[in-house]
């Protein structure tokens, strides 16, 4: 069968232009000169250096989404999916994404989205710059999955709050100097009586419990925390006080689309070296992509690997246009973490007893995959809200 060769390379279609493309290649410079080289030291160190975040800041990429006025660069989230894509399709592993998403996708959007202007001084221009670190925490031991359970009690007292509770599983947990932190400030149950509070490390009564050892993302923090009545002034409320609940749902769409997008970047460079491993590893005298199982393999990857791009660039358009997107969002979501899961797997599979080893950097893609069908709201949870959308 004669076929045309096509390798997939397209002129950039909306939402993306020109400028996006120039902005993916600086990142791509950037990630691959000073990220990548150094991701396997810091994977085994447990940690990536805190200067990394003064000097993605220093370059702009912190603040692609957020104005001028704040030190940003004034762009869109389009802006902001091009940085996050490319992070991981240029080298960076699961942890330095997670770790600098973290601050810049789920911490400080909330402070800009439903901060004052005093509150937007103090957190997001020095976050912008990288100079301080932020987390988000919502997820406690005893509730996950049903964010109205939590129990983290914020008491309202003369000039602002009393906090007692702990949160566990929060990513930058150890080093972040400020915590969006989920807290119950009414007697009601249930989401009502939710509110943001900004906690900051240095209050007396915060406390890191503990530093958690996971499977992968090895090269970011993930922390257990607990607050011991931690005085939290009045100015610290971020948003209306007990509408929590709906913030912390409007946040999820970006995490949940920024997870996208970290996955078609993460699978597509997984796949590139698997496609190159294939040509040129030989079994039984010829490149293993020539057997017919492998070929087939690497074709459905690619499919797979497309579909995701389709249905993530998708949803993007619809949220980076102000459109309701949370279907497309969540599907997003649900498809292309378990999607990444299987190509990291499958890709293991291609290379053998090789892919099995560290020096590939498969085995840690694997390892990086598999948190993403649980993190910002699991599998079940996506299927919960997808069956809700069709009327069930
Ligand atoms: C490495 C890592 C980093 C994280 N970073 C953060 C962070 O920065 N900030 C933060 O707040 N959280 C963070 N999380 C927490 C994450 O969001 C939660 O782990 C996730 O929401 C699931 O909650 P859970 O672990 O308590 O599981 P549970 O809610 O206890 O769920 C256990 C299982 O039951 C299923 N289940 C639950 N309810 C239902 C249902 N109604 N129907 C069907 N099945 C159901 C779940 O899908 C899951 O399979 C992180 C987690 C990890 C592992």
């Amino acid at each position: 069968m004669t076929v045309v060769k096509d390798t997939g390379v397209r002129a950039p279609l909306p939402p993306f232009a020109a400028e996006h493309e120039e902005l993916r290649d600086s990142v791509r410079r950037f990630v691959t000169r000073e990220i990548a080289p150094h991701v396997e030291r810091w994977e085994a160190a447990r940690e990536f250096p805190r200067e990394l975040y003064r000097r993605c800041g220093e370059l702009g990429f912190l603040g692609l989404k957020f104005p001028e006025r704040y030190g940003g660069q004034g762009g869109t989230h389009v802006h902001e999916a091009v940085w996050i894509e490319e992070l991981s399709r240029s080298g960076a592993s699961g942890g330095v994404a997670a770790g600098l998403n973290a601050h810049a996708q789920i911490a400080m959007p909330p402070i800009f989205n439903f901060g004052t202007e005093e509150q937007r001084q103090r957190w997001l221009v020095p976050g912008i710059r990288g100079e301080l670190v932020g987390a988000l925490g919502i997820t406690e031991p005893g509730a996950g999955s049903d964010v109205a359970s939590i129990r983290t009690r914020a008491r309202k007292v003369a000039g602002g709050y009393v906090v007692n509770g702990a949160k566990t599983f929060i990513t930058n947990g150890v080093r972040a100097d400020f915590l969006v932190c989920a807290c119950r400030t009414s007697e009601e149950g249930g989401h009502r009586g939710i509110s943001l509070l900004v906690l900051e490390r240095r209050m007396p009564g915060y406390e890191v419990a503990r530093k958690l050892e996971k499977l992968g993302w090895h090269a970011s923090d993930t922390a257990e925390l607990s607050f011991t009545d931690v005085e939290v002034p009045a100015e610290n409320l971020l948003g209306p006080e007990n509408e929590g609940f709906k913030l912390i749902m409007a946040n999820f769409a970006w995490e949940r689309l920024a997870m996208s997008l970290g996955a078609v970047g993460a699978m597509q460079r997984v796949f590139e070296r698997t496609l190159a491993y294939a040509k040129e590893r030989e079994a039984f005298g010829r490149p293993i992509g020539r057997f017919q199982a492998v070929r087939h393999k690497l074709a459905g990857l690619a499919t797979r690997i497309d579909a995701s791009r389709a249905l993530t660039y998708h949803a993007l358009r619809l949220f980076a246009s102000g459109a309701p997107a949370i279907r497309e969002v969540t599907m997003a979501k649900l498809f292309t973490q378990r999607a990444l899961v299987e190509v990291c797997d499958e890709c293991l599979q291609v290379h053998g007893g090789y892919g099995y080893m560290r020096e590939y950097g498969i085995e840690r893609a694997l390892r990086d995959a598999r948190l993403g069908p649980i993190g910002g709201g699991t599998d079940e949870t996506m299927k919960e809200i997808l069956g809700r959308q069709l009327g069930l």
